[in-house]
Parts: structure tokens; C-alpha cells; sequence
């Protein structure tokens, strides 16, 4: 047997074993006889070392010149992109999602570093004329000071550097908790980090179970905001322990993604973005496609063309390039989809048309492996339309007309993403305008950001804020209004230029 490695935590700049004397395992969702490392099972004691750390650091950090923080960040993403393979294939045998997409999400880590050092020499505020003579007045952004950056497992590095990079360059200090499934990438990211040159404490990883070190970091009060995206469930726990002392949460959480397709969509299209947005990733993804709202004249003809699209999709290991889907994260997320398709399978009048089984047989002994399934005749009220499964599981619901899509579309408790098939332009700007998601797609999948447009939902999704793009910026700063009077009396708003 290969000699499994022990990976440490990080904190003030140096590789430390938590203090427990505790690790847990890594295990590969796609051939679980495979152990990727030890990790750190740290609790409270290590959270507050680290965050202590994090704090002492920020004294200097804040001082840095921006455009100097920014110089560092423009390593990491060189020095990322040098290693980009590496860490991709570590990234798929960590939480199983197919080569070409953990290339993608490595690839967003650099994407993202990139864009954040620009801001290294913008951050632009505003300068305004005063009401009175001889005044000047301005707006600086100023950073926050500790943030606690708490991730999940399905995009193990884009995530941790949607949060990280904007926090840095801003002069804010971190404390990364990732997910269990994936502490692997969080190890990758965070030496890169080190090896670039970013100062002791400046980011630290403590890695270790969400009631072990998640809580400990949401309810530490020297920690000035939390960055999570999760699960809306722990969501609402982040957002109510920081509530009573006014600490600022981010929150970016679960999704009910629906594509919409009306009676004049191009039907290819819509079935490629349908295969892409459902099966991609195994279905986990936020914005992955749970729902097809369909126009009941195109029914049958799509589902004609979509199941067998479906039945070939090969599943698999996802490091053989020719697998167009890997397996489930973990057993229980398996188990959450099995019994969602029970669910499904006993709701009256939904249809199992196609997969709907564990597999289990040759290649698939070993991993945590689902077919693709399809459920058709779903209606809105059905809970597999409206609740979030996480897995390779899709609803086609058909409906009556483009007004009836739009409500079926927006009538879920979530609103992360949604998308439109339509070549009519004035049908797809009258969607645009009503759906109420945070992002929306014509001809094109529920799947896809770029890192530079705001990145977030609306309703039980988020909590009004939205990371990428500049607006992740206001997550972690605050804006100081300054005035300065060179007038040399006294002079008074609002009163003195009547
Ligand atoms: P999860 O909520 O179980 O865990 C997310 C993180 O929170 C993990 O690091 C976990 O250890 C930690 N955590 C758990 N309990 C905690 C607690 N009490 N205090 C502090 N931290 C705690 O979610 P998951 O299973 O890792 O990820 C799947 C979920 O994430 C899905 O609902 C998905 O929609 C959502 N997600 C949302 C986005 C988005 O941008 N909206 C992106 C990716 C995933």
C-alpha cells in the first residue's frame, strides 16, 4: 500500500499539526480504496491561533500600497497557471468532477487572481463637487480586517479565490475553512499563496469540520465578516451568528436553476445546453439546470431527441478524458440523490423516464456513481421541481406559453440562475426582465459565469450581496466619506449656502 501523506494546517505562516493530534481522511469519490491524505481535524483552539494570526498580521497588511498587494497576486495566478494540471487532476480524484471541468475551475482561480490584481490600481471611488466654497470631498473604500472565508466542495479552488483575492488586495487577512471533501485544493491554493510571497498570517487554512472549525470561526468576534457559500441551511445559521454584534455574513447559497424553452426555440441548442446544464459536474453545481420548463408543443420532440443524448452520456472516473460525467462527492450525497428519485418516482403523475439507479457493477464497484435521470410530467408543486437535489437529476415541466414558463420559473423558494430558448428577441428581453434571478442566460445554459460580472442570487439564495466582478468589493470593504475643508473658517452644510 502507498504511504498516505499528512497535510497540515497553515497558520502565521508556517505548516502546523492542529493541537488535537487528530486527522481525517481524503477519500476519491470515484475509487474509494483510494486515500488522497491526512488532514487536520482542528478545532476551536486552532480556529482562534489562526485567527489571532490573522488579526496581528492585518496591522501591516492594511499599509501595504495596493498596487504592491496586487504584484503578489499576479504571481499566484502565473505561478497557479504553471501547475494548472496538477492541481486539476488532484481536484478530480478529490471530489470526482470530470478533467476538462476541474481544468476549468483551476483555470477561473487564475481568471479571478488576474482580475483582483487590476484592482490593485483601481478600487475607484468618487470625488464630488461641495455645496460649499473651498471644500473637497471624496470617497475611499477601506478595508475590514479579519474575514473568515468558508467554502464548499464542488468548486474547491474558484470559490476560495472568489473570496481570497478581492479580500487581499483590499488589505484584508483570511482564515480559510474548505470543505472536507476537498482540503487537497485548499493545501494546492494556499502554498501557492505562501510560495508567492504573501506575509505570515496574512491567509491562514485551518481545515476540520464545519461544527468543529466552521463555528468556532462564525461566532469568533474578532473576525470582521464571513464570506460562505454553502448550503442554505447552514447559511441561516452563519447569518444568525453574526446578527446579534452586527458582524458583516455574505451568504451564496443553494439554487433550483430552471431553463426555459418556448415554442420557438431552436431545439438542438436547448438539448445540448439542457445535457450540459443538468449533467455537468454530476449535477452539483449552484446553477446547475434541476429544471426544463418546456412548452407543451415541443414536448415529445424534445424529449425525442434529449433522452437519447442522455443514454449516451459515458459515466465515470473523471480523470479518462472520454467521461462526460463522474461520480457523486461522497456517499451521502449519493444516498440525497437516491432518495430524491424515490421521491420522484412516488409523486403522482411524474414519470421516470429514463436512469434513476445507484451503479454499482465492474468500473463502478468502488465509486459513488449514479446514472443520469430524467423525470418527465412534472408539475410545479411537485417537490423534486422545487426543492434543491444536488445530483444528476432533472424535472421537465411542460406548461402552456412563454407567461406561464416565466411564473413556474420563478415560483421556487431560490433564484440563483435561469435561462431562456427563444429566437425572438422581444420574448427573450421580456424574460430578462422577469425573472427574478441574480443571473440569467439567453440560448445558453443555467451554467457558466465569467469572473467578471457580479456572481450571486436573489430570495433564499443570498443575502443581497454578490461576489466576482467589483461588486465582490463591497463584500469585503467599507466606504469612508471624507471631507476636507480648506477654507479656513468654519462652514456649515446645508445652512451657510442658503
Ligand atoms: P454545506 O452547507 O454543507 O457546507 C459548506 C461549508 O460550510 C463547508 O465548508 C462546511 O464544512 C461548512 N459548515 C457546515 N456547518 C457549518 C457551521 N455550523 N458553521 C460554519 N460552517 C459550517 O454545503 P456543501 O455540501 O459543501 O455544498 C453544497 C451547497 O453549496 C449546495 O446547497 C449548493 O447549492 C451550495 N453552493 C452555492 C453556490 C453559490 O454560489 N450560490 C456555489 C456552490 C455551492
Amino acid at each position: 500500500m502507498a504511504k498516505v501523506k499528512t497535510y497540515k494546517n497553515y497558520i502565521d505562516g508556517e505548516w502546523v499539526s492542529s493541537h488535537t493530534g487528530r486527522t481525517f481522511d481524503n477519500i476519491n469519490p470515484a475509487d474509494t480504496r483510494q486515500n488522497l491524505g491526512r488532514f487536520q481535524r482542528s478545532d476551536k483552539k486552532d480556529v482562534d491561533r489562526a485567527v489571532a494570526a490573522a488579526k496581528k498580521a492585518f496591522k501591516t497588511w492594511r499599509l501595504v500600497p495596493a498596487p504592491k498587494r496586487a504584484e503578489i497576486l499576479y504571481r499566484i495566478a502565473d505561478r497557479i497557471w504553471a501547475d494548472k494540471e496538477k492541481f486539476s487532476q488532484q481536484m478530480t480524484m478529490e471530489m470526482g468532477k470530470i478533467i476538462a471541468e476541474t481544468r476549468g475551475d483551476v483555470q477561473e482561480v487564475i481568471d479571478m487572481t488576474y482580475y483582483m490584481a487590476g484592482e490593485g490600481r483601481r478600487q475607484f471611488g468618487q470625488t464630488t463637487p461641495s455645496e460649499l466654497q473651498n471644500k473637497f470631498m471624496m470617497s475611499v473604500r477601506q478595508p475590514l480586517g479579519v474575514c473568515g472565508i468558508i467554502t464548499p466542495w464542488n468548486f474547491p479552488m474558484a470559490i476560495a479565490s472568489w473570496k481570497i483575492m478581492p479580500a487581499l488586495v483590499l488589505g484584508n487577512t483570511c482564515v480559510l475553512k474548505p470543505a472536507t471533501y476537498t482540503p487537497l485544493s485548499a493545501v494546492n491554493f494556499t502554498k501557492m499563496c505562501e510560495e508567492c510571497g504573501l506575509p505570515p498570517g496574512v491567509l491562514n487554512l485551518v481545515t476540520g469540520s464545519g461544527s468543529e472549525v466552521g463555528e468556532p470561526l462564525i461566532t469568533n468576534k474578532d473576525i470582521s465578516v464571513i464570506s460562505f457559500t454553502g448550503s442554505t441551511e447552514v447559511g441561516q445559521r452563519v447569518s444568525s451568528a453574526c446578527a446579534p454584534d452586527f458582524r458583516h455574513c455574505h451568504l451564496e447559497m443553494g439554487g433550483k436553476n430552471a431553463i426555459m424553452i418556448l415554442d420557438d426555440a431552436k431545439l438542438d441548442l436547448a438539448v445540448d445546453g439542457c445535457l450540459w446544464g443538468a449533467f455537468g459536474t454530476t449535477g452539483q453545481r449552484c446553477t446547475a439546470t434541476s429544471r426544463i420548463i418546456i412548452d407543451k408543443k415541443l414536448y415529445r420532440k424534445f424529449l425525442n431527441r434529449f433522452l437519447p443524448r442522455v443514454k449516451a452520456l459515458r459515466v465515470g472516473n473523471g480523470l479518462d478524458e472520454k467521461v462526460d460525467m463522474g461520480p457523486s462527492v461522497s456517499e451521502s450525497q449519493l444516498k440525497t440523490v437516491m432518495e430524491y428519485v424515490k421521491i420522484g418516482q412516488e409523486e403522482d403523475g411524474a414519470k421516470l423516464l429514463i436512469g434513476g439507479k445507484r451503479l454499482t457493477r465492474g468500473k463502478y464497484r468502488n465509486g459513488f456513481y449514479h446514472e443520469p435521470t430524467v423525470f418527465g410530467n412534472v408539475t410545479p408543486g411537485m417537490r423534486i421541481a422545487k426543492e434543491e437535489i444536488f445530483g444528476p437529476v432533472v424535472s421537465v415541466i411542460p406548461v402552456n406559453g412563454m407567461k406561464k414558463a416565466i411564473e413556474v420559473c420563478n415560483n421556487v423558494a431560490y433564484g440563483l440562475s435561469a435561462s431562456v430558448y427563444t429566437q425572438d428577441v422581444n420574448r427573450a428581453f421580456t424574460a430578462m426582465r422577469d425573472v427574478y434571478t441574480g443571473i440569467f442566460y439567453v440560448n445558453a445554459p443555467t451554467i457558466g459565469a465569467e469572473v467578471h460580472l457580479p456572481f450571486g442570487g436573489t430570495k433564499v439564495t443570498g443575502n443581497g450581496h454578490r461576489e466576482a466582478g467589483i461588486a465582490a468589493l463591497d463584500v469585503f470593504s467599507e466606504w469612508k466619506s471624507v471631507y476636507i475643508d480648506f477654507s479656513g473658517t468654519i462652514q456649515r452644510a446645508q445652512i451657510d449656502n442658503q
